[in-house]
């Protein structure tokens, strides 16, 4: 037999959904398998966006904000089992992870710098409470238990678009890929004989690294106070809300987690970030397959147990 030489190479996209940059990169011995395998992926991402986000009017996101206070709203298999996932969640953080958050989230608008004042924060704070969020299973459906409660998958959601797109190259015979959507991303296999070097990002300097992580099979997420956020009056406001008082939660700069589930490291690191440094590395040591590095408001580096530090 005649060996030919592969044609195998890294296929590349880079492109804008769920209003964050999403990137998919992968490796397949057919480089027209893999743009076909990249297009999936991205057709997988838009998808999810459009059941899921509160900026579509027609989503089955903003039929439930819109009606379930009035009746319970058929929402399907895979956002009701989302929904339950989120529940859990703020059971097992104890209500620092809540999708309710959105009651009072809404008012904020980071582009154009604008907040909810104390008027609006004290009308709407009594209705964030994942309580509020009542999942039939018998039926399927989600209901809201009082008027004005919203609901928003911004702190899972692009976990879940991130671990749906592995699955999709998976499907198509990809076996090393990374698919990142914001601060979350889901590596496959390896880099082809060596680790994925994820860089955490200085909080306060984007073009500095404060550490990377080599890593294989795993997802990790970051959420920092830097990506979304306007300052006012010295005071940095950014979009991960502390739910007990309905404003930014202020001890730490940012949170990255690695485990090998992209919805949970997501979640988590929305929760651990207004958890902050002790109470969110000892949630972290609870779950045996999860590790986890904060930086605290002055810059200092936290690591679970299960990290090394760099020397
Ligand atoms: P990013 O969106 O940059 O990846 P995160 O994963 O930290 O960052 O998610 C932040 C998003 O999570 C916010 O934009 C908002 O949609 C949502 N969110 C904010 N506060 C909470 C909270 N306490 N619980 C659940 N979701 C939240
Ligand atoms: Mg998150």
């Amino acid at each position: 037999m005649i060996s030919r030489p592969s044609l195998a190479e890294w296929v590349g996209e880079a492109q804008l959904h769920m209003g964050t940059e999403v990137s998919v990169y992968v490796w397949h011995d057919d480089p027209a398998t893999a743009e076909k395998a990249v297009a999936a992926v991205f057709a997988e991402v838009a998808r999810i966006d459009n059941l899921m986000s509160t900026y579509i009017e027609d989503s089955k996101m903003s039929e439930i904000n819109r009606d379930a206070a009035e009746r319970p709203v058929e929402v399907g298999d895979e956002l009701f089992t989302l929904i339950l996932r989120s529940l859990d969640i703020s059971v097992l953080t104890r209500g620092a992870f809540d999708i309710t958050y959105d009651s009072v989230g809404q008012h904020y608008d980071f582009r154009e710098g604008r907040r909810p004042d104390a008027d609006t924060i004290s009308e709407e704070l009594p209705r964030l409470n994942y309580r509020f969020v009542e999942p039939n299973r018998g039926d399927g459906t989600i209901r809201f238990t009082h008027e004005g409660v919203r609901i928003n998958l911004g702190g899972i959601a692009k976990g879940y678009a991130v671990e749906r797109g592995v699955e999709v190259l998976r499907r198509y015979g990809v076996a090393h890929a990374r698919v990142t959507a914001g601060g979350d991303s889901r590596l496959l296999g390896d880099r082809r004989g060596q680790p994925w070097m994820v860089g955490v990002q200085n909080p306060r300097d984007p073009d500095q690294v404060a550490v990377t992580i080599p890593l294989e099979n795993e997802a990790i997420s970051t959420s920092g106070d830097y990506e979304r956020f306007f300052l006012e009056d010295g005071e940095r406001y950014h979009h991960i809300i502390e739910p007990s008082t309905g404003k930014p939660a202020g001890e730490v700069r940012s949170t990255t987690i690695i485990g090998p589930d992209a919805v949970l490291t997501d979640a988590l690191s929305t929760s651990v970030f207004v958890m902050g440094v002790d109470q969110g590395l000892r949630l972290i040591a609870t779950l045996p397959d999860y590790e986890g590095i904060v930086i605290d408001a002055d810059g200092q580096m936290f690591y679970s147990d299960g990290l090394q530090p760099p020397e």
